[in-house]
């Protein structure tokens, strides 16, 4: 008898990150594929469904507007549970650390179906930081029957906080699957003035920002801190792909408007971001899964945040958290475009955070709690 595993997922970075375990339970002969996607993020989800080749089988739909967390929240509640008593799974993987994850997580425990956290066990110290993601982790791992830590630290995190060390496996990060999956596809790129400035062979600083506790003032100041280094490195293009948030876009791009060496764009799809991340010189980002990707590919990272709860890459010395205050960002950018020894010391390609089998290692462990096969060695063990 085969098993149902519904995987439930809403946003861009689920999306890149539960694609490969989708694929990989939906290639094994035991287990059947559900998916689920909230819709938390809309046009962004979408984009990396169609490029994984996913049709999410239930939508929810619930993406509105200036929406609260606590709407959301409702809404997943609400539309989730006729979708779990209808299609009866047998377990519902989840990823990360959004609200959709929260929600979907407490309403399959209410209906006593397990769950399995992709991405488990990061942890910031700080439940302020991210917000709400921090909360939304631990929430998670109180439900959370099957626990996929990405790396050996994420694991211990986990039995710190005394969870069961049988309920856990260290997979690797799937989204080092979907980048290595993704990264040399010589996908077109859409816009234009991205195809120029490959074309002139012009150095890349690749930034993004998002993060809802850097919104208002922080990320102002983000903006000023960009223009400033566009305008003393006139060599350089600055590349921003816009989160379609309007709260950062108001925040961030008034200062750049006018700047010949700054291109702003629409959300690039996946291959078309790992392909511009591959060619950039410096990546600054308050992403997480940037500060996954990029590594791996050899660039140094610039965080503009105060904490992570990545902190392998920081120990590996490519990733270096600098906050968000103008003048340090300014800094810090300065130092690695004028010093080659600063450069040279952070620009190594180090993968702790997977070698491409996460997605294989989660599914076995997968298939092992219900005695179909067994589970892979851990990843870094
Ligand atoms: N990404 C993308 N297009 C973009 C910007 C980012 O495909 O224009 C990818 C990126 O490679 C990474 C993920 O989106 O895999 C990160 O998403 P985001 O920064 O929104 O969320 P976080 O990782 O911080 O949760």
């Amino acid at each position: 008898m085969s098993r149902r595993i519904m995987t439930i997922y809403g946003t861009r970075p689920e999306a890149i990150k539960v694609a490969p375990v989708i694929r990989g339970l939906e290639a094994h002969p035991d287990l059947e594929s559900v998916t689920v996607v909230t819709g938390q993020h809309r046009e962004m989800l979408d984009q990396v469904n169609e490029i994984f080749g996913i049709t999410p089988d239930h939508d929810l739909d619930v993406f509105a507007h200036g929406q609260t967390l606590n709407g959301l929240m409702a809404k997943v509640f609400d539309r989730l549970d006729p979708v779990l008593v209808a299609e009866r799974p047998d377990a519902v993987v989840v990823q990360g650390d959004t609200s959709t994850v929260a929600a979907a997580s407490i309403a399959a425990f209410y209906r006593q179906i397990p769950v399995v956290h992709v991405e488990a066990g990061l942890r910031s110290g700080d439940i302020h930081s991210p917000f709400p993601e921090e909360a939304n982790r631990k929430l998670t791992s109180q439900t959370t029957a099957l626990h996929l830590a990405p790396t050996p630290t994420s694991r211990a995190n986990l039995e710190r906080e005394a969870v069961d060390p049988a309920g856990i496996a260290v997979t690797g990060n799937t989204v080092i699957d979907a980048l290595l999956h993704t990264v040399g596809q010589d996908v077109p790129l859409t816009d234009p003035r991205l195809q120029a400035v490959e074309d002139a062979d012009r150095p890349v600083l690749l930034v993004t920002t998002h993060r809802r506790e850097n919104w208002g003032g922080a990320m102002e100041g983000v903006g000023r801190a960009l223009a400033r280094v566009a305008k003393t490195y006139p060599e350089h293009v600055l590349v921003l792909p816009a989160h379609r948030n309007p709260i950062v876009r108001e925040a961030v791009l008034p200062a750049l408007e006018g700047l010949e060496n700054v291109v702003v764009t629409e959300p690039l799809a996946y291959g078309e971001f790992t392909r511009v991340m591959a060619r950039a010189s410096i990546v600054l980002t308050d992403s997480g899964g940037v500060q996954e990707e990029a590594p791996s590919l050899g660039k140094p990272v610039l965080v503009m945040r105060e904490n992570t709860e990545r902190p392998e890459a920081v120990d590996a010395g490519t990733v270096r958290l600098i906050g968000t205050g103008e003048d340090r960002i300014v800094e810090e950018m300065s130092r690695l475009l004028d010093d080659p020894a600063a450069y040279a010391a952070m620009a190594n390609a180090v993968n702790p955070y997977g070698d491409g089998r996460a997605a294989e290692r989660s599914v076995a462990a997968i298939a092992e709690m219900f005695g179909l096969g067994e589970r892979l060695p851990d990843f870094g063990s």
